[in-house]
């Protein structure tokens, strides 16, 4: 049974236990934790059952309930523990359209009874669709730890103050961030240590200041979404996107780091995909100054690391120009990414001390010169020199290597899509590289990795496009 999680009001119109023995007492306990009071339709009633009634939670009435008894009313559990006659009661309510529940009798059911857990105003249920209650009743169990047993304090208090925070600040950004700002500092604390003058005089002196500032500050979060993998988000970029307004996205965040957004937030694409125009960067930047200024926190979300040859630099301009309050959220850059899931060291005490990224192409979309790159000094140091857009320029990369005194047979590793599900690697040598003028049959994103290091034993599946003695005898 797929079911879709709500929670009923009971609005004074009483549940229906059908049932008056041990399983009806313990649905009934569970109903009465949010109903006033639950009708019984049973014969006798067993020893708990029988005591509620006594403390007037429990009304006693007629067993064997027909239309009438069913009609109307918010729920119904079928828990007489005889088949026929749960039955019965299920069909009348599915006729009704009236929710019924028969425990262990999914068939019988419109809806589930979840696990639950209790802090008053904050409830959490769990339900897996019947597939796993015991899994339910662990989750039940790690939550019931993880969720401050004041929890419930704290949403009446928020309670409280609602209607004076909605006079003083408009609906919308302002609204929620001011509660934002509440939840996740001092006030929220002094409440959930028991403090709670304070927590009233905090959340007191925050509405002051909020609605004196004339309304909520916008700003941007430059922010790294890393290689692909969610799970190389940082706990920052998370939190980030959860806050965002609004997340202006590159082509290359994946899907899985979205999801990681809030779920009223705009996703908006910006992507840059190589040849195919998409947004200008002037207008990307003129959108993120606008989106703050209109007190939005937006979440400018990058590939990798931002300020890795993601135009991060640039937006910073654009933003400090216009006096916007900026944070910058690093990430896990491709070429670090890469090697991590090759499981080769960038620097190696014996083989590389340096590290360089480089850039396959330059500005404007021009063939890359590497006039600004010192090749030689590279070449005769133990570096190592990671490529990013070098798919189609990888072959004159290592032509230009070659000539600026590389050893032809200088190990070459390629990873496309590293940290993806669909992560491909190849291994090659300069000297093969620099002969393959379809760079290896390499897809965009791929970074390239260039040196001593390349050729440390690595980890997992790699092809190997081993260097031809034709190829290292030309360059030699
Ligand atoms: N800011 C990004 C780089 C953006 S430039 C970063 O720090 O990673 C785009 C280039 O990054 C691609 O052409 C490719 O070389 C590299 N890249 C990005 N994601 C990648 C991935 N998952 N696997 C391999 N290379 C990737």
């Amino acid at each position: 049974m797929r079911t879709f999680p709500v929670f009923i009001s009971f609005d004074g119109k009483p549940p229906l236990v059908v049932g008056g023995g041990e399983l009806a007492a313990v649905k009934t306990r569970l109903l009465l934790k949010r109903a006033e009071i639950v009708d019984v339709a049973a014969n006798a009633l067993g020893a708990e059952l029988a005591k509620l009634a006594e403390q007037g939670q429990v009304n006693c009435v007629p067993p064997a309930p027909g239309i009438d008894q069913l009609r109307g009313r918010p729920l119904v559990i079928a828990a007489t523990e005889d088949d026929e006659e749960d039955s019965r009661v299920s069909a009348i309510a599915r006729a009704l359209g009236v929710p019924v529940n028969v425990p262990d009798r999914l068939e019988l059911c419109t809806f589930a009874l979840p696990a639950i857990v209790d802090r008053g105003e904050v409830t959490v249920a769990i339900g897996t669709s019947a597939a796993a209650p015991v899994l339910a009743q662990r989750l039940r169990a790690w939550l019931e730890q993880e969720l401050h047993p004041r929890l419930d304090a704290l949403a009446k208090l928020a309670g409280e103050f609602r209607e004076h925070v909605a006079e003083k600040l408009p609906a919308g950004p302002s609204r929620r961030h001011f509660w934002e700002t509440v939840f996740d500092g001092a006030a929220a604390d002094a409440m959930l240590k028991g403090d709670e003058p304070k927590a009233r005089a905090l959340i007191g002196e925050a509405i002051e200041q909020a609605s004196a500032s004339g309304g909520p500050q916008g700003r941007v979060l430059l922010v790294g979404a890393g290689p692909g993998d969610p799970e190389l988000l940082t706990l920052k970029a998370v939190r980030a996107l959860k806050a965002a307004d609004v997340v202006f996205y590159d082509r290359l965040v994946g899907d899985g780091v979205l999801d990681c957004a809030r779920r009223e937030a705009e996703l908006i694409p910006v992507g840059k995909a190589k040849g195919a125009h998409s947004v200008p960067q002037s207008e990307i930047n003129a959108a993120l100054i606008e989106r703050a200024k209109a007190g939005q926190i937006v979440v400018r979300l990058k590939g990798g690391d931002p300020f890795v040859f993601g135009r991060g630099g640039e937006e910073l301009d654009a933003l400090r120009a216009e006096n916007i309050a900026i944070e910058i959220v690093p990430g896990v850059t491709a070429g670090v990414a890469a090697a991590a899931s090759l499981q080769i060291p960038l620097t190696h005490r014996d083989v590389s001390h340096t590290v360089t990224f480089v850039s396959g192409h330059e500005a404007g979309g021009k063939e890359p010169s590497f006039a600004h790159l010192d090749l030689t000094a590279l070449a005769s140091g133990n570096n190592t020199l990671i490529v990013y857009m070098g798919v189609t320029t990888g072959a004159v990369i290592a032509q230009r290597l070659l000539e600026a005194g590389f050893r032809p047979g200088l190990p070459v590793i390629a990873v496309e899509n590293a940290s993806r599900d669909d992560e491909r690697r190849v291994a090659t040598t300069i000297a093969t590289l620099a002969a393959q003028p379809k760079s290896l049959g390499l897809k965009s994103p791929a970074v390239l990795i260039f040196g001593e290091v390349a050729g440390l034993p690595a980890s997992g599946i790699v092809e190997d496009i081993l260097a031809s003695e034709e190829v290292a005898r030309a360059y030699a």
